[in-house]
């Protein structure tokens, strides 16, 4: 019998639509993933950096930040 293992890496989304531009998150963010972008005016998530750990939607007054399957 061959199994498979099959593993599935996550990063964090921001919905720009729903954040308030507290900057928790990105206070806590261990890895420095998530920058303000002063273009746009809203933070985003460095896909290169998120590690998947979570913590950005701990911090979130709001619940907005959601990990999504890395494609
Ligand atoms: S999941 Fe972790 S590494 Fe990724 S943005 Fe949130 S706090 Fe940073
Ligand atoms: S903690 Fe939540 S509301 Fe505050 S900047 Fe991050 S995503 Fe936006």
């Amino acid at each position: 019998m061959v199994i498979k293992e099959v593993t599935t890496e996550k990063h964090a989304f921001i919905d720009v639509n729903k954040c308030v531009l507290c900057g928790s998150c990105q206070e806590k963010c261990p890895e420095s993933a998530i920058v303000y972008d002063s273009e746009n005016d809203c933070f985003v998530v460095l896909k290169g950096r998120c590690i998947g750990c979570g913590i950005c939607i701990k911090c979130c007054p709001y619940g907005i930040p959601e990990l999504r399957d890395i494609i």
